[in-house]
């Protein structure tokens, strides 16, 4: 029997390209996306079908896993990817209400996410799920307290969720991507002082994501729980006080 993933945020960058990649090694995949449009174009994939919802609403999470249980019959894995980014300056007017629905995107979500997916993971007698955290996650960022801290918690979260359902063979991991080429950053693309940063010296794509993720549930990802990879060309790993290395 293929095996059933559930992907938030699927309708476009690293989540589209996680549907596209698990679709295409033989996974059934139920696809969530509050952008209704953007599903339309998995719909023609084999072995796909889409939910539009807000993944912040604890009906969208469950419907999902009972969408994948009525159509496939089983979830084996889910990659709880969606997410948003923006708050502006702390002392902006606004601030705190896009802080609280930054929260509800990346941070609730997942919550609710694991909270709707467990259940049937214990039924398969296991199972694993990846959040989408951020490098963002990891230090402190100009300009971006609020996503910064919606995706230190995301990291958190996924330690403490991995503790308590280690014992029931569900391993829950995240990864931390660094500056990808996807809707979220378009428009900073050719910033050359960002390219700079990252030792690898170029952005990731969304495919090289998408790779993470699928080890990540995969059993070859087995004796891993609670740890959150950074998929950042290195940029996590540079101190950054010294300048790049000649010879690029
Ligand atoms: P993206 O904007 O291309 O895709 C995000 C998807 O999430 C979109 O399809 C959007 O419609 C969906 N979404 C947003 N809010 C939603 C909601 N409330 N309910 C359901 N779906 C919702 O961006 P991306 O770069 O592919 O982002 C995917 C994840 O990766 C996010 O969690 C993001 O924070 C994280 N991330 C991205 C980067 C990067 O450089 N692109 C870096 C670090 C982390």
């Amino acid at each position: 029997m293929p095996a059933v993933t559930l992907i938030t945020g699927a309708a476009s960058g690293i989540g589209e390209a996680a549907v596209r990649l698990y679709a295409g090694r033989g996974h059934r995949v139920v696809a969530v996306d509050v952008d209704e449009a953007g599903l339309a174009r998995l719909d023609a994939l084999d072995g796909v079908v889409t939910l539009a919802g807000d993944v912040a609403d604890e009906a969208t999470n469950t419907g999902a896993v009972a969408l994948a249980l009525d159509r496939f019959g089983r979830l084996d894995a889910a990659v709880l990817n969606a997410g948003i980014g923006g708050a502006g300056p702390l002392e902006s007017p606004g601030a705190i209400e896009r802080f609280d629905r930054l929260f509800a995107v990346n941070v609730r979500s997942v919550a609710l996410g694991i909270r709707a997916v467990v259940p049937a993971l214990r039924a398969v007698g296991g199972g694993a799920i990846v959040a989408t955290a951020s490098v963002s996650g990891l230090r402190g960022d100009p300009g971006t307290w609020g996503y910064n801290a919606t995706k230190a918690a995301v990291i958190n979260l996924v330690r403490a969720a991995a503790v308590d359902y280690a014992a029931q063979r569900i391993r829950i991991n995240a990864i931390a991507p660094g500056l990808t080429d996807t809707a979220l950053t378009a428009g900073h693309l050719d910033t050359p002082a960002l390219i700079e940063r990252i030792p690898l010296h170029r952005w990731a794509g969304p495919d090289e994501q998408a790779e993470v993720l699928w080890f990540l549930t995969s059993p070859a990802a087995s004796y891993i729980t609670g740890v959150t990879v950074p998929v950042d060309g290195g940029l996590s790993a540079n101190g950054g006080i010294l300048p790049p290395p000649s010879g690029r």
